[in-house]
């Protein structure tokens, strides 16, 4: 019976965990012939590189450690972006297992500082990156500023909610980091050498505190006087972690610490053409910057330019005239009609009742009397508020007085209207909304220019910056959507490959 049950048994392979092997790896065949890190690789080896290569201090002929290739970093984030990684220290360790990453570094490590210096240290160097892959887009046909699309999203900001601080308080802090700096300095020049990198680390950590806080006491004091003709009662406060962060409201209805980014987006193919993280909460005044960044970039300006009713307003429409630029949006009135307004008048009694005759200037009331213009308001961006006056005592003996005027009105009461003048670019533009051609290229907008921000924040990770700062968040900005036009330009090669195979 023994025999037997061992003889049926099955034999199986042991597993020994206590051995160490040494594999030779071909580093070529760790990805595949058409992997995205070789496109990347050497789509980034076309570019003059010579902004970055002009800020490396090792040379050939001196002393020094080599300093690593721009290629390579430039190729690192850019595919790690891609892949959703946006952390250096994520990055770092990426290099050490994963065959793409792995590939782009010849299987050597890269420290997280090294990384994470190099994607916030050269702006007008990787500007010139962004608008040199533009170029190339341009030249494939897949941007031609026919038509641009302007839309904001609140990013947060790595900052927390409760590092708002006063201005006073703010010293306070100031005060006592300055004095850290000062002791660790004092402490410094008796270190040790074994523990010079610590020091060296504990000292810089303390000077960028320090830094940081003196920024935020001159934000607190340009919000105060900027907000101060506005409301008396505003305290101003900005964040010690990142004093450029503002609270903003989010697409989910609370309120953060973020950045509002803004892109351009070219419709032809859905390409980023322009990107800059700004402080501001809100868009309205964001259009006519978009512009300027846009000539300035691109050294030409879009034909047409479509942007949501946030954008839409006097000053948004007069830019773009300004700038030769057709506008289409979504004009939103404040003042919307209603059967009874605000004192209790309806029917023919509203304001918006009373025809008005422009060769007279004046408007008629139900009881056939003239309300007739008494003062003109600038209210700026060319639009003007008119005050229309009935005469002195018509209304004190009006038979309709007790239709027309409010409950407690004084004997001496008289009916005035406003009525607004829009300057012509505003009515030209709103003609040319009403028109079923700027509707369907206004149906449009949405997919086209939402598409962008929904990718760098599901695809790229940037759903909260990892830097601080507007410079550097706007550098970690322009990271994601160069890593989503070359992601967009790639696809679009397949698929015309294959259509053309
Ligand atoms: S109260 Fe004055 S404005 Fe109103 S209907 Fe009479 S006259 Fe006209």
């Amino acid at each position: 019976m023994t025999n037997d049950a061992t003889l049926s048994s099955p034999r199986l392979a042991s597993i020994d965990r206590r051995q160490i092997l040494l594999r030779t790896v071909d580093v070529e065949k760790l990805i595949d012939d058409d992997h995205s890190a070789r496109s990347i690789w050497e789509l980034v080896g076309r570019l003059d590189l010579s902004r970055y290569h002009a800020q490396i201090e090792s040379v050939e002929g001196r002393a020094g450690r080599d300093h690593t290739d721009p290629q390579l970093l430039i190729s690192l984030w850019l595919y790690a972006y891609s892949r959703g990684i946006s952390s250096a220290r994520e990055l770092a360790r990426q290099c050490e297992f994963e065959p793409g990453f792995q590939w782009l570094c010849g299987l050597e490590a890269i420290s997280h500082r090294t990384l994470s210096g190099f994607r916030s240290e050269n702006k007008a160097g990787l500007d010139d990156l962004f608008v040199q892959v533009l170029g190339m887009l341009s030249a494939e046909g897949l941007i031609r500023l026919e038509r641009v699309t302007l839309e904001g999203t609140k990013i947060k900001a790595n900052a927390g909610g409760n590092t708002f601080r006063r201005k006073e308080k703010l010293e306070a802090h100031l005060a006592l980091a300055r004095e850290q700096v000062r002791i660790l300095n004092a402490e410094g020049e008796q270190e040790e050498s074994t523990a010079k990198r610590q020091a060296a680390a504990r000292r810089r950590a303390a000077r960028q505190r320090a830094s940081r806080l003196e920024a935020a006491v001159r934000e607190v004091e340009r919000l105060q006087q900027e907000k101060k003709h506005d409301r008396k009662e505003f305290v101003a406060r900005a964040s010690s972690t990142d004093p450029d962060a503002h609270v903003m409201r989010n697409g989910e209805g609370g309120t953060v610490p973020s950045y509002n980014v803004q892109l351009l987006t070219d419709t032809t193919h859905g390409m980023v053409v322009s990107v800059e993280a700004t402080t501001a909460a809100i868009d309205y005044r964001q259009l006519k910057p978009a512009l300027q960044r846009c000539v300035t970039t691109l050294g030409q300006k879009p034909k047409q330019i479509v942007a949501d009713g946030d954008y839409t307003n006097h000053a948004s429409v007069q830019a773009a005239a300004d700038c030769g630029v057709d506008f289409y949006g979504s004009w939103q009135d404040s003042w919307k009609p209603t059967e009874r307004d605000a004192c209790g008048r309806s029917g023919d009694f509203l304001a918006s009742a009373f025809p008005y005759d422009p060769k007279r200037d004046c408007f008629t009331c139900p009881a056939g009397k003239g309300l007739t213009r008494r003062t003109r308001l600038h209210r700026g961006n060319g639009v003007h508020t008119q005050l229309y006056h009935a005469g002195k005592t018509v209304c004190a003996q009006c038979p309709l007085r007790s239709h027309c005027a409010p409950p407690n009105a004084k004997p001496a009461w008289r009916r005035a209207i406003t009525r607004i003048e829009e300057p012509a670019t505003t009515t030209a533009f709103k003609t040319k909304m009403a028109t079923e051609e700027a509707q369907q290229i206004y149906a449009r907008r949405s997919q086209i220019a939402e598409f962008p921000h929904a990718w760098i924040k599901e695809r790229c990770g940037l759903r909260q910056f990892r830097c601080r700062g507007r410079l550097k968040v706007s550098m970690e900005a322009t990271w994601a959507c160069l890593s989503y036009n070359l992601a967009r330009w790639f696809s679009l090669r397949r698929k015309f490959e294959l259509a053309y195979a």
